[in-house]
């Protein structure tokens, strides 16, 4: 007996994990006789009708945001069917595994999935005890090992999406980032090496899904879009070109998206030569630029090493090279003063009037992150009045009234985690 079908429970905001998941699991020919389900949304049923032939694993990707309706999945399962086994892996798995094993979980990935993922599943499939590969947690521990403890993996080694089932989603060229901003959780997870996709595996792939799925755009994923190539602290734009001139003249492939949604820039790295260049290849009519607040204080602070002054910058050259900028600002930093907050306002009146968007954010104290045992951002109320004036018009989006929700569930767990020692 072994494990004999792996049933993931799909969400909206985990698609991406789970084509590349799928992906490394279609790379690995060890793999081939596992029965794999991926419906669109968690089917009690469908557990059920493998439950009763064979060994059933459920999969979840759980993100510090979702843990509330995965607990509830988790729950569930756990009630029905005694037998079936159920792994996390993902943002919160890596950096609360505790916290999944005490919901249920059998196994808790840390880390990067794609190897130690498909290591586990071979495992399982031959009746092997997992407790002794490394980055899989079993049990409840007094200390867990963090992601950055094992070895980076080669992204080339892993298919970027599932082909095979046709899950498709974006590619991702660069994964890692080497600075230090205290609200994000990316430096734990994936840590400060950063490392790109090569460009002939990026077209071999692209090459494949145009043939075989019929892909006629493509968007690429990275936490900073213009470092591609290089080690993250500065461009290497004639890398970056050759990319996009190769993927550019994949034929079939009419469309690259590269900058925008899921991807970001940072100000720092916008020049007229970087989005000049960019123009001339990409489809996105938009850049999603990282300023994050007025306040220089404030920017200085939270680690993000630039200044107001090069995000203003960045906006207008995006502007003057057909871009529409789509800034991200966060409100509600640990020590922002509201004299702090009304200058991100100001700044985002002053950008809207240029002719970028904003989308505003609330401080998360996000579980990974250097603030992750803050209390949840603010809005004074005149904040809140500016961004429900801004938003009626269309000029600023985002969900901070459910950011705010998500907010204090974080800082009400933290309390209590740090209430438990
Ligand atoms: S916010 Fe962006 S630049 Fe800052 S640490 Fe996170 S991924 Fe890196």
């Amino acid at each position: 007996m072994g494990l004999d079908a792996l049933i993931f429970q799909t969400h909206s905001v985990s698609r991406y994990s789970l084509a590349a998941l799928l992906g490394a699991i279609e790379s690995d020919s060890r793999l081939s006789d596992l029965i794999i389900e991926a419906p669109f949304r968690p089917s009690m049923n469908l557990i059920e009708r493998y439950a009763r032939r064979g060994e059933v694993l459920v999969a979840h990707s759980v993100m510090s945001t979702q843990t509330k309706r995965v607990y509830n999945n988790v729950k569930k399962i756990r009630d029905q069917f005694s037998e079936v086994k159920i792994v996390g892996g993902g943002p919160h798995a890596s950096i609360r595994p505790g916290e999944l094993i005490d919901a249920g979980f059998d196994y808790v990935v840390i880390g990067e999935g794609e190897r130690k993922f498909t290591e586990l599943l071979h495992y399982l499939m031959h009746d092997k005890d997992p407790s002794e590969l490394g980055g899989i947690i079993t049990t409840k521990q007094e200390e867990y090992p963090k992601p950055k403890e094992f070895e980076i993996v080669n992204l080339d080694d892993y298919a970027p999406f599932a082909l095979e089932r046709n899950i498709l989603g974006p590619i991702e060229v660069t994964r890692g980032c080497p600075f230090s901003c205290r609200f994000c959780s990316t430096p734990f997870l994936t840590g400060s090496i950063v490392r790109h996709r090569s460009v002939d595996c990026i077209v071999k792939w692209l090459k494949r899904a145009v043939q075989q799925s019929g892909f006629d755009r493509a968007w690429f994923l990275s936490p900073n879009a213009l470092s591609y190539g290089g080690r993250g602290r500065k461009a290497e734009l004639t890398k970056l070109e050759n990319l996009l001139q190769q993927a550019t003249s994949i034929q079939g492939l009419d469309e690259i998206y590269f900058g925008s949604f899921p991807s970001e820039v940072r100000p720092e790295f916008v020049n007229r030569q970087a989005l000049t260049m960019l123009r001339q290849h990409v489809a996105n009519q938009t850049l999603q630029i990282g300023i994050q607040s007025g306040s220089d204080r404030i920017l200085q602070e939270v680690n993000r090493h630039h200044s107001v002054e090069e995000g203003i910058s960045a906006a207008i050259i995006a502007l003057d090279c057909g871009f529409k900028p789509n800034i991200d600002m966060i409100f509600g930093f640990p020590s922002e003063t509201p004299k702090d907050q009304k200058l991100t306002i100001d700044l985002c009146y002053e950008l809207i009037e240029m002719g970028a968007s904003v989308h505003a954010h609330i401080f998360m104290p996000l579980p990974g992150s250097f603030y992750e045992n803050e209390t949840l951002g603010i809005l004074t109320d005149d904040t809140r009045r500016h961004l429900g004036t801004l938003a009626r018009k269309g000029m600023v989006t985002g969900s901070w009234g459910n950011q705010e929700k998500i907010a204090m569930d974080l800082a009400a767990r933290s309390r209590k985690d740090i209430a438990k020692g």
